[in-house]
């Protein structure tokens, strides 16, 4: 809002706790059952921007249960937990346009076995997890997104404030406005995923990413699928690599076959590629056409889509974790492990030991400091242990391109199963907005067609993510410079926004003398891609009212 307006707006209302957590994603949930589980009386609140927990958690998701086993022993003993289907078959498969080469399961480093994990609904996971949080006394509010930190005089984080509502358009307040409530806390977790707003300007402010390499990014896409029974393998993980990317463009492919004859189908396009005319959304179209995955989905029912960002720098990546007042914890740092595509028990591993340091300091009195405890235990323990043999594999993959990079990587992870340190610890280099070319150096590609059997055009897939804004708000995408994004993101950048953005948020409209930058903000499924990728950092998402964007289920 306009500060002229700002001033005339009532006071916030406060409340205090001794921890806040932003985000109930299982990093946010991890962190608020550990808290509960070391003592009772630790007073501790969630904040969700989606309209319930897991309504905005897109995954995977298979999942390695060592967090779940850590923070709640026992678990899998309890009668009513979430849907999972155990993994009994682990396929990799290179593709070329008509051809699925497998491959044999003994060159696969162990790490990359899938033996005694699950396949799973992140969101269920996410749902269960809420209501065991709930059942401890952890306070959780959906539909409230964090949209400001609170610094003390010291400079110090002293918590978060909730978005104003009812806010119009134009920034002034509607006959609907509600002012934003304080929430106070001796300390303030920030889980709010990969590229997290808040978190975003916390390693600004804190540099918390100084002598790190760049955080990378990949944009996941999802399809959730009812397929016909006979076609249904429960138990079945297939990866992929290859095509339809070229070799310059990394990324891949996951089919989980689990639960009631549900398939979850997903593409990921590492977002360091080069070509602007690239559409991450077309090529996973493409992908379900090849012939080890058409025939799988032929004849089913597409019940759900989405997409989100996810982190993929690992190990160099990692930011400072602690800083005076709060911590980042989960993808909100990111912790995920690339060739396993897994980072969920990364998230509820780094919850759990964030909150012990946490009730360490809240038993000896402290408040507002930097928890350096945690920051110096992760590398030490089990997410170092984790993301260490496998930090050559991006760096590789970006820099020799599919074929050989992903060689070169299985090759390091080798050497480091067998105690051997083949290439140090390499760089990531730029990060992924800078590996964009001028589209004036690039091809166009021509994508086909959706068949309406296995591919889709956007907006009926949008449909599918349930995505709903409140539609007089401020758009929540803010165009910095919109000169720039004319003279820069449209004139040499053949304009990608229109293509990166996998819910067809952003169009350039090319009638009359000038073309139109249209934002159609009410599609956004919050997977923070613009943020990410475009090329002169023109574009920041910030959350809009809470309860809007995508309601996934099952997701
Ligand atoms: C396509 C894809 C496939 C994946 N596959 C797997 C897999 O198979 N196995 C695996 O283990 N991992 C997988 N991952 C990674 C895994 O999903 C993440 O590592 C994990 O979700 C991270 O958990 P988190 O709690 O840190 O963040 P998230 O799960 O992203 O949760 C963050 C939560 O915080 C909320 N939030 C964010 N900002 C705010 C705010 N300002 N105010 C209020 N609420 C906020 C969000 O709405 C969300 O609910 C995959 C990821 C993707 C994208
Ligand atoms: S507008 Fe940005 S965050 Fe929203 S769906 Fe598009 S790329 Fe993702």
């Amino acid at each position: 809002m306009a500060d002229e307006s700002m001033a005339e707006l009532p006071e916030r209302e406060a409340m205090d706790y001794d921890v806040v957590v932003v985000g109930a994603g299982p990093a946010g949930l991890a962190v608020a059952i550990r808290l509960k589980q070391l003592d009772a009386d630790i007073s501790v609140v969630v904040l969700e921007k989606g309209s319930e927990v897991g309504a905005h958690i897109l995954s995977g998701a298979v999942v390695d249960p060592v967090g779940l086993d850590a923070l709640l022993p026992g678990w899998r003993d309890e009668p009513d937990t979430f849907q999972r289907t155990e993994v009994t078959d682990d396929r990799f498969l290179y593709l070329t346009e008509a051809k699925a080469l497998g491959l044999p399961a003994f060159g696969m480093p162990k790490i990359l076995s899938n033996h005694g994990n699950f396949i799973v609904s992140l969101g269920d996971v996410c749902r269960w997890l809420g209501a065991k949080a709930e059942a401890l006394g952890v306070e959780i509010y959906p539909g409230f997104a964090a949209n400001e930190v609170l610094f003390g005089e010291d400079g110090a984080v002293v918590g978060v404030a909730t978005g104003d509502m009812g806010v119009n358009r134009d920034g002034t307040p509607s006959p609907n406005f509600t002012r934003g409530m304080e929430l106070r806390g001796k300390y303030t977790i920030f889980a709010e995923g990969a590229r997290g707003q808040l978190s975003k300007a916390l390693i600004q402010k804190f540099a918390l990413h100084e002598g790190r390499e760049p955080q990378k990014y990949g944009l996941g896409l999802k399809e959730l699928w009812r397929v016909a029974p006979e076609k249904h393998k429960p138990g079945l993980v297939q990866h992929s690599f290859g095509w339809p990317l070229d070799d310059r463009t990394g990324g891949g492919s996951f089919l989980y076959h689990y639960g009631d004859n549900l398939v979850a189908v997903g593409f990921v396009v590492h977002l360091n590629y080069e070509n602007p005319y690239l559409s991450p959304f077309e090529e996973f179209q493409r992908f379900k056409q090849h012939p080890s995955v058409r025939p799988t989905l032929e004849g089913g029912q597409r019940l759900s889509y989405g997409a989100r960002a996810i982190t993929e720098g690992g190990f160099q990546s990692v930011p400072k974790l602690a800083f005076p007042g709060g911590a980042l914890v989960g993808c909100a740092a990111g912790f995920v492990n690339v060739p396993r595509i897994k980072g969920s028990h990364n998230a509820v591993l780094t919850g759990k030991l964030a909150a012990e340091h946490i009730c360490e300091a809240l038993k000896a009195g402290r408040a507002h400091d930097e928890l350096s405890s945690y920051e110096a235990a992760w590398r030490d323990g089990p997410v170092g242990a984790d993301l260490r043999p496998v930090r050559n594999v991006k760096p590789l993959w970006s820099k020799y391109g599919t074929r050989l990079g992903v060689m070169l990587g299985g090759a390091a992870m080798w050497a480091e199963q067998l105690g051997l340190k083949l290439f140090g610890t390499l760089p990531h280099g730029k990060p992924d907005y800078a590996a964009t070319k001028p589209a004036s150096e690039c091809q166009r590609i021509a994508y086909p067609k959706p068949d309406g059997v296995v591919s889709f055009d956007r907006l009926s897939s949008v449909f599918l993510s349930n995505t709903n804004h409140e539609e007089h708000q401020p758009v929540h995408l803010r165009v910095k410079d919109m000169s720039l994004q004319k003279s820069s993101e449209h004139d040499v950048y053949a304009g990608l926004s229109q293509r990166y953005c996998p819910a067809g948020v952003y169009e350039w409209l090319e009638e009359g003398a000038e073309p139109k930058y249209q934002i159609n903000a009410q599609n956004c499924v919050h997977c923070k891609t613009c943020d990410i990728k475009d090329p002169n950092q023109n574009i920041v998402w910030v959350a809009p009212e809470g309860g809007g964007g995508p309601n996934y289920s099952g997701m």
